[in-house]
């Protein structure tokens, strides 16, 4: 990679911390990495990213990885995480603004309807995703 894409890559890393912490108003760097918020989350087991590793690649700038994972859809908001985070950083918040930051920029797709999901796709998702990303995405 050349030097200049190199300024430009950590100046857009940078921006998307700024970013993600002023919409969240958690300081990502405050994490530690101990896991408990992975270890408690009800829905890491359809995760692709788990929130711990979320929140680290969020720290480092990470934004088109993050903003492509499954994971943040996964997310159900149940705030288990919050309760058990020893920084008291609240990732849902955190995660609610990688959605937000997809919804902003990406091509809209910010709309579910149930009845257009397939009946294989009805049977594999977990419903408490559905229910979370219907309300979630069309409010
Ligand atoms: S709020 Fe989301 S990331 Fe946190 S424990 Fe619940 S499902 Fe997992
Ligand atoms: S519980 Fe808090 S400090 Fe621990 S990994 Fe999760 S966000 Fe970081």
């Amino acid at each position: 990679m050349d030097t200049t894409l190199r300024i430009t890559s950590a100046r857009a890393g940078r921006a998307f911390v700024a970013e993600i912490e002023k919409v969240s108003g958690q300081k990502l760097l405050a994490c530690y990495q101990c896991g408990k918020c992975s270890a408690g989350c009800p829905m890491a087991a359809h995760m692709d990213i788990l929130p711990n590793q979320m929140i680290r690649m969020a720290q480092l700038g990470m934004r088109d990885q993050l903003l492509a994972a499954k994971s943040i859809w996964m997310c159900v908001s149940c705030l288990t995480c919050n309760s058990r985070c020893p920084k008291n950083i609240r990732i849902a918040e955190v995660i609610e603004s990688l959605r937000l930051s997809v919804l902003r920029t990406a091509k809209r797709d910010d709309h579910l309807e149930i009845m257009e999901l397939s009946p294989e796709a009805r049977a594999v998702l977990p419903p408490i995703a559905t229910i979370s990303a219907m309300r979630k995405l069309t409010s």
